[in-house]
């Protein structure tokens, strides 16, 4: 059962407009962004929201309609392997209005979807959504600040202040359990090599403490933003939310920001789950994804929060050009040494994707043997030592590739060829080529992108194309 603040009846001649999440009810609920949309459109026109998990994505939360009664259906794409659903439910629903698509798979590249959507919106829609849903055609779209229907030759991301929190929220059974979703900001002062987020949320957005919300209705609350840590008042939020007698569940923190004082704050307020991103154990590689966390600092937070969490979960990427297998190994022997701190340890690790718009966007995806092989070290290696591991679906990633660099060939995938046919999009790519995404305009001159690629290829000691697959 949800609560919902923002549900209304159905006026007679109100536009109706469709929010489809081609993925779980769980992931979609815990969506902010969502929420935020969702409010808005319901002030000036009828919202109903659709997730593939309940009624096949065919027919509302809120009253069971079917999406082809529906005018306008928005799409959110949150990860690329949502496509295939997204084209299902069109398909199935034999909806025939608007159809746009917007999320962070958008900002990154919507040239596979141009097929199956009449536009995309490219960047943060807070400020535009009312504009967007209104618009009676194509045409009209076509002429809002970012919107792409495929003609434009340039499309320049838009982003907006952070406004007032919202006062209330849709509170579901999401991803962070029954809780109150608190945004304390968007983008990140970071510089990570790998990371899509630095490029498309920029710039970095803090919340002042006096914009968030006063909570009621639940008992938990989950802080996001892509770095909470870095938040200036951090520590502060925390502690007061904890005070007030909240769990709270922070995404994941850097080490580096672990001391004696957060510890005992994050324990005061609940936290379970210790989540830290070292995303490589190989001081060399993390040179090379400048996530800047040492081993050192690492061990230190380890260290610091010993007997105050249930659990230490840590995050790490493998394919990373340059990587041998000790510096696969030692992922797990540095989790094995945590074990003595913590009751239990969790390593997730991912196949590195070189996303598009990242400096890392030339680099070909690693060698899939080489990284089968990998897996399967890592899956035994942390069954020794007792350490919990989630092996990852290495097909899964490669379609990801796929999808977030090719262009609407690319298409076809989502239409049941398959993949394999697709594996040159794999490979390094020519730095003098035009890539699919470049029209999008996010803020950063691609030759000091370019400039950062091969700052960071030097040190390696090959050149990058020699990561081929
Ligand atoms: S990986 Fe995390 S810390 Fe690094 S730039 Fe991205 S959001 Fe920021």
């Amino acid at each position: 059962m949800e609560f919902n603040p923002f549900q209304k009846k159905y006026k007679k001649g109100e536009r109706r407009v469709a929010i489809v999440y081609p993925n779980r009810y769980i992931g979609g609920i815990a969506n902010l962004g969502l929420q935020i949309l969702y409010s808005k459109i319901n002030e000036v026109a009828h919202c109903e929201r659709f997730y593939s998990d309940v009624f096949g994505g065919l027919r509302s939360v809120e009253t069971g309609s079917k999406l082809s009664d529906f005018e306008v259906a928005l799409f959110s794409l949150q990860y690329e392997t949502d496509y295939f659903k997204a084209v299902e439910i069109i398909r199935r629903s034999g909806f025939q209005g608007i159809k746009i698509a917007g999320g962070p798979c958008v900002m990154e590249n919507p040239k596979p979807l141009l097929k199956f959507f009449d536009a995309f919106f490219i960047g943060e829609a807070d400020e535009k959504i009312q504009e967007i849903v209104l618009a009676k055609d194509v045409e009209e779209l076509s002429e809002i600040e970012g919107i792409y229907t495929g003609k434009e030759e340039k499309v320049k991301r838009v982003y907006c202040k952070l406004e007032k929190h919202l006062e209330e929220e849709i509170i579901g059974d999401g991803a962070y359990g029954r809780s109150f979703i608190l945004e304390i900001g968007r983008g990140c002062v970071r510089r990570c090599s790998f990371c899509l987020v630095r490029q498309i949320y920029a710039p970095p957005r803090w919340r002042d403490v006096e914009d968030l919300p006063e909570i009621k209705g639940v008992n938990k609350v989950a802080i996001v933003a892509p770095s909470p840590t870095d938040h200036p008042k951090f520590k502060e939020i925390v502690q007061e939310l904890s005070e007030l007698g909240f769990e709270v569940s922070p995404s994941s923190l850097r080490a580096d920001a672990i001391d004696e004082e957060l510890v005992e704050i994050l324990k005061l307020a609940k936290v379970k789950t210790l989540t830290l991103a070292p995303e490589t154990a190989s001081p060399r590689l993390s040179e090379f994804l400048r996530k800047e966390i040492s081993y050192e600092e690492l061990r230190n937070a380890v260290e610091l929060s010993a007997g105050s969490f249930e659990k230490l979960k840590l995050y790490y990427m493998i394919g990373i050009p340059g990587e041998s297998v000790e510096d696969v190994l030692k992922i797990v022997e540095n989790a094995a040494t945590f074990k003595k701190s913590f009751p239990r340890v969790e390593i997730s690790v991912n196949p590195l994707v070189p996303k598009p718009h990242t400096p890392l966007q030339w680099l070909g995806f690693a060698d899939l043997s080489e990284i089968e092989n990998k897996i399967s070290i890592l899956e035994k290696e942390s069954k020794k030592h007792g350490i919990e591991f989630s092996t990852p679906k290495l097909k899964e990633f490669v379609i990801q590739t796929i999808l977030a660099r090719g262009d609407e060939m690319v298409s076809d995938l989502l239409l049941g060829k398959n993949y394999r046919e697709f594996l040159d999009l794999l490979k390094p790519i020519e730095l003098e080529n035009t890539l699919p995404w470049d029209f999008i305009d996010h803020g950063y001159k691609k030759s000091k992108l370019l400039h950062e690629f091969l700052r960071l290829i030097e040190t390696l000691d090959k050149p990058y194309k020699q990561f081929e697959v």
